[in-house]
C-alpha cells in the first residue's frame, strides 16, 4: 500500500514545522509506503521571484526555472533529516532525480512522464522519499531544469501519485480542507465533505489556491482518490472523488492539450426573451413557470443591452419548445411596456428551427484567452453562424444551427486534436443521481469589469475576431454571454456580445476593440460598470431541475438586479453590480442550506 502526501509551504514554513509534519509522515509509513511531496518553506517562492526582480526587470525564463527551483531542494533535505532524526529512513530527491520529465517549456512546463523505478527502489528498502514539487526535467539531451508554474507542486503530488499508482493523494494546507464558499465573506462556510473533480474544476475560482487545477484534472483523467486535510488537526478534510474511468496509458501524463474534449448535444431549440426590463425577478419569474412546468432547461444565458432592456435565452428538448415558449408567453403581460418606439416591445420568440450545442471542455481554457478565440475562429473557418455562446471556467458553449452540428464537431475535434466524447446523454445519466447535492459550493469573483460590444455584423468569423484580438493583448476574459437578439442595421442583420475581464484589463480592452471598430463592423463598445460575478456550482443539478430558478428568486428577493447570466450544465453564474456581490453570495449560500451544517 503507497500512500504520496504533499505538504505546502506553510506546512514546512520554519524547521518547528517540519519536525512536527515529520512526526506525522513517520507515523503513516509505519504500516505503509509514502512518497513526501514538498513545496519551498512559507514565502520562499515569492522571495526568489522578488530577488530576481531586484536583478533584472524581465530575467530569462531558464534563469528564473534555475532559481525557483532551489526552493523545493531546501525543504527536500531538511524533511529527509527529520525522518531520519526519528529513526525513520529516507531520501530526498529532485525531480530530476526522480525523473519527473517534461516539456521544454520554462517556467510552466507540463509533466510528460515519470519514471518510477529508482522511487521503487528506495520504497522497497523501506526508505520515505521526499520528493521536490514543481520542478522537473527536460526530455531533450539538455537535461534542463524546468518548472511547472506557480502552485505547481500540487500536480507533481498527483501526478506521481497516477504513475505509482497510488492508494490515494493527500494534499496537507493550513486550511481544514474545501469549503462550501470563502469564510471571510460567509463566515458561515462549512467544510465540504466531498466534491466531484469537475465541481472543483468550476469552483477554480474559489478553491485555485487550495488545490491547483492542473492537480484535478490529472487526478480525474487518472482517477487518482484525492483528499484535502489540514496538517495541524486529525480532522477528515475533503475528498475530492471522480466519476471518469482511469485512462490507462501513463505516456503524456499531462495533456499537452487546453482541451479536453468536444462535447454536443443536438435536438435543442431556442426560446428567447427580448427586451425585457432590466430589474429584479423577472429571471426569477419566467424560470419558477419553466420549473412548475417541469421543463428541464439546459442553458441559460442573459445579455444587457441598450435602454437598459435584458434578452434572456435559453435551450430546451426540441418537443417541449412549445410548452416553454407559452410559459414565456404567458409572463409577457406582467412585465409592462417600455414604451420606446426605436427599442421596441418586449416579446417571446421560440425558434422552430433546431439548433444543436457544442462545447470545448478542460481544465486548461482556465486563464488562457487563446482557447476560446481558437475555437470560435475554428468555426468560423468552417462557415459556421454561433447564434449563442455561454462560457463557465473550464467550457465554452456555442449554439449553432442543427445542420451545421456534425461539421462543426469535427472541425473542432481535429483544431484540438480530441476525439468527441461519450454522448453527453449517457454522462449526464450517470451524473443524475439523487444523493448529490444541488449546489456544492458557491463562489464570489469580485475585481472585474463588464464590456459589451454592440451592432456586431451577424457572420461567421466575428466572435473570433473579438477574442483574438483581446488573446493577442494578452487579456484573459471570463464568462462570455452572446444572446438571440439581433437588429438590422441599414440592411445588415447585427447582434451584441457581452463579456466580463479582470478589472485591470478593462480600459484596454475597450481601447483594443474600439480601434478596430470600424475595419471590423460593430458600433458600439461599452465599459460598464464595476461587477461581481456569483456562482453556484454542483453535480447534483442535473438531477434538481429548478436550481436555476431557485437561485434567481434568493437574488430577486434579496432585490438585486441580475445583469448577465451564463450557464454550463453544472454551474449557473449571475453577473450583478459589484456593491451587491457579497449580499448576493450571502443570499445564495444560505438558499441553498450550505451554512447547515452537514
Ligand atoms: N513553491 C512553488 C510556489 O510557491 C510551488 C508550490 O508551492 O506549489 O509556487
Ligand atoms: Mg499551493
Amino acid at each position: 500500500m503507497l500512500i504520496v502526501q504533499k505538504y505546502g509551504g506553510t506546512s514546512v514554513g520554519s524547521a518547528e514545522r517540519i519536525k512536527a509534519v515529520a512526526q506525522r509522515i513517520a507515523k503513516t509509513a509505519r504500516d505503509r509506503s509514502v512518497v513526501v511531496v514538498v513545496s519551498a518553506m512559507g514565502k520562499t517562492t515569492d522571495g526568489l521571484v522578488k530577488l530576481a526582480s531586484d536583478i533584472s526587470s524581465n530575467p530569462s525564463r531558464r534563469e528564473m526555472d534555475m532559481l525557483l527551483s532551489t526552493g523545493e531542494q531546501v525543504s527536500i533535505a531538511l524533511m529527509s533529516m527529520a525522518l531520519q532524526e526519528l529513526g525513520q529512513p529516507a531520501i530526498s530527491m529532485t525531480g530530476a532525480q526522480v525523473g519527473i520529465v517534461t516539456e521544454a517549456e520554462h517556467s510552466r512546463a507540463r509533466i510528460l512522464q515519470i519514471k518510477t523505478d529508482r522511487i521503487e527502489r528506495q520504497l522497497k528498502e523501506g526508505k520515505v522519499v521526499v520528493v521536490a514539487g514543481f520542478q522537473g526535467i527536460s526530455r531533450s539531451e539538455e537535461l534542463e531544469i524546468t518548472t511547472l508554474g506557480r502552485g505547481g507542486s500540487d500536480t507533481s503530488a498527483v501526478a506521481l501519485a497516477a504513475a505509482l499508482q497510488a492508494e490515494r493523494c493527500e494534499i496537507y494546507t493550513d486550511v481544514p480542507g474545501i469549503l462550501t464558499t470563502d469564510p471571510r465573506l460567509v463566515p458561515e462556510a462549512q467544510l465540504m465533505p466531498e466534491i466531484t473533480c469537475d465541481e472543483m474544476l468550476e469552483l477554480a475560482s474559489l478553491g485555485a489556491k487550495v488545490l491547483h487545477p492542473r492537480a484535478v484534472e490529472i487526478a480525474r483523467n487518472y482517477g487518482v482518490p484525492l483528499l484535502v486535510l489540514s496538517s495541524w488537526t486529525d480532522d477528515p478534510g475533503t475528498r475530492v472523488i471522480s466519476s471518469t474511468p482511469q485512462r490507462p496509458a501513463l505516456q503524456d501524463l499531462e495533456l499537452a492539450k487546453s482541451v479536453d474534449a468536444v462535447e454536443y448535444n443536438t435536438d435543442q431549440a431556442a426560446v428567447s426573451m427580448l427586451r425585457v426590463p432590466d430589474r429584479p425577478g423577472v429571471a426569477a419569474r419566467l424560470f419558477g413557470g419553466i420549473a412548475e412546468q417541469k421543463i428541464d432547461v439546459d442553458l441559460i444565458i442573459q445579455s444587457i443591452h441598450e435602454g437598459n432592456t435584458n434578452d434572456i435565452a435559453f435551450t430546451v428538448s426540441k418537443d417541449v419548445l412549445k410548452k416553454a415558449t407559452a410559459v414565456a408567453e404567458a409572463i409577457l403581460p406582467a412585465l409592462g411596456k417600455n414604451n420606446d418606439p426605436v427599442l421596441g416591445e418586449p416579446e417571446v420568440r421560440g425558434e422552430d428551427k433546431a439548433v444543436a450545442k457544442v462545447s470545448i471542455v478542460g481544465a486548461g481554457i482556465i486563464g488562457r484567452p487563446r482557447v476560446a478565440a481558437r475555437m470560435f475562429a475554428t468555426l468560423a473557418d468552417a462557415g459556421v453562424n454561433i447564434l449563442m455562446i455561454s462560457t463557465s471556467e473550464v467550457k465554452v458553449s456555442c449554439v449553432i444551427a442543427a445542420e451545421d452540428c456534425d461539421k462543426a464537431v469535427a472541425v473542432l475535434c481535429e483544431a484540438f486534436e480530441v476525439k468527441v466524447s461519450p454522448v453527453p446523454e449517457e454522462k449526464l445519466e450517470s451524473l443524475a443521481d439523487e444523493s448529490i447535492p444541488a449546489v456544492r459550493g458557491v463562489a464570489l469573483d469580485r475585481k472585474q469589469a463588464g464590456l459589451a460590444v454592440r451592432k456586431i455584423p451577424d457572420r461567421p468569423g466575428m466572435a473570433a475576431k473579438i477574442f483574438g484580438l483581446l488573446a493577442e493583448q494578452n487579456i484573459s476574459v471570463d464568462t462570455i454571454v452572446q444572446s438571440q437578439r439581433s437588429r438590422r442595421i441599414n440592411g445588415v442583420l447585427t447582434r451584441d456580445l457581452v463579456f466580463t475581464v479582470a478589472e485591470g484589463d478593462g480600459e484596454l480592452a475597450r481601447e483594443t476593440l474600439l480601434e478596430n471598430a470600424a475595419e471590423c463592423g460593430w458600433q458600439d463598445v461599452e465599459l460598464q460598470r464595476a461587477i461581481a460575478k456569483v456562482s453556484a456550482v454542483g453535480a447534483g443539478m442535473v438531477a434538481h431541475p429548478g436550481v436555476a430558478a431557485k437561485m434567481f428568486k434568493v437574488l430577486a428577493d434579496a432585490q438585486i438586479n441580475i445583469l448577465t447570466i451564463a450557464t454550463s450544465e453544472i454551474k449557473i453564474s449571475c453577473v450583478v453590480d459589484e456593491e451587491n456581490g457579497v449580499k448576493a453570495l450571502q443570499a445564495v449560500h444560505t438558499a441553498f442550506g450550505l451554512s447547515l451544517n452537514y
